[in-house]
């Protein structure tokens, strides 16, 4: 039986795997099919401290990787399909095998909702964005486009706006979906737009993006605008389908999560995007594994005091 079981390895699994190591304990990470996280899919980051010269988000990962390999975890490079939490010890299944837990650290991250044209597929990260605070800075005194009419669209036009050259909101809707605090901060700024009753049918470019083909959902029109990025901000999926049921959740599909890092379930903690639909930053998440892993190592020296540590 291992002492703690991570599931995950964006920025919090894998810090979380480097504090449970050093804490002496017994550590496997399921890592994943596709391991490192939602900064495998963004370009520079310059906003993680320590990187004056900015990383690349695949970089950085493979950097808390051989960090986390360092101290000398077992890693399954492959996804969890199953989880059993109703008693102990905690259980999770990989493929044919069930791995047995103490403690289980749940760092499985968020995913951004995409709009799902294979045009926006082929441009991200070549000018289709999912983060502002991550790639807004690329488009200094450019022209840029942010989809969707909810608080997280606001908020991304709102900071695009000190940085770029001016921000077009695309959204379905005549109605914005956003709360009137956001929306009255983006209505009163000059540099932001909106464009109402609208989706993209396209986005337009080869290696990046040059503009976008617009449908007006209610004369059926169609037409071009040429900007130089799309930010899609159109809502987060937490990445818990695996735990529905084994953990609870809150209204948005979230791990519900008290003192930070524990769940409903004693010795199962949740880190990062998968609790935290607030921040939703590396950074964050990094310090969320990093309390994950001292309650886990705190929930292992209260509930099975006696036995011997063993790495
Ligand atoms: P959201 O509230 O679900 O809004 C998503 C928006 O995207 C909606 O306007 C929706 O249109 C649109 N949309 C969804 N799918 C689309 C598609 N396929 N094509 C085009 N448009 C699409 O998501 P969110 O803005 O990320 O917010 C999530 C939660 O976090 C909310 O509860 C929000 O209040 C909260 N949040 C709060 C803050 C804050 O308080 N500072 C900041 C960010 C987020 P419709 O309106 O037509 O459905």
């Amino acid at each position: 039986m291992y002492d703690v079981i991570i599931i995950g390895s964006g920025s919090a699994g894998y810090t979380a795997t480097i504090y449970s190591c050093r804490s002496g304990r017994n550590t496997l990470m399921i890592a994943g099919s596709v391991s490192g996280g939602q900064l495998m899919l963004t370009s520079e980051v310059e906003n993680f401290p320590g990187f004056p010269q900015a990383i690349l988000g695949p970089e950085l990962m493979q950097n808390m990787r051989k960090q986390a390999e360092k101290f000398g975890p077992e890693i399954i490079y492959d996804d969890a399909s199953k989880v059993r939490f109703k008693s102990a010890p905690l259980e999770i299944t990989v493929g044919n095998k069930v791995y047995q837990g103490k403690t289980v650290i749940v760092a499985t991250g968020a995913s951004a909702k995409w709009l799902g044209l294979p045009s926006e597929e082929k441009l991200r990260g070549r000018g289709v964005s999912s983060c502002a605070t991550c790639d807004g800075f690329f488009f200094k005194e450019k022209e840029v486009i942010v989809v969707g009419g909810g608080d997280t669209a606001m908020e991304e036009a709102n900071f695009l706006a000190n940085i770029v050259k001016n921000v077009t909101i695309i959204h379905r809707r005549e109605t914005l979906r956003a709360s009137r605090i956001l929306q009255n901060r983006a209505r009163d700024n000059p540099k932001i737009s909106f464009l109402f009753d609208s989706k993209i049918t396209e986005v337009l470019g080869s290696d990046k993006v040059t503009g976008v083909r617009v449908e007006n959902l209610k004369t059926r029109n169609e037409s071009v605008l040429h900007k130089d990025g799309v930010f899609v901000a159109i809502g987060y999926d937490p990445n818990t389908s695996m735990f529905r049921g084994q953990v609870n959740l809150d209204p948005r599909g979230y791990i519900a999560t008290r003192n930070e890092t524990e769940t409903s379930v004693p010795g199962v903690f949740a880190a990062g995007d998968v609790r935290d639909h607030k921040y939703r930053q590396a950074i964050t998440a990094a310090a969320d594994g990093c309390k994950a892993a001292i309650d886990a190592d705190r929930f292992i020296s209260e509930h099975y005091s006696g036995e011997t540590y063993h790495n």
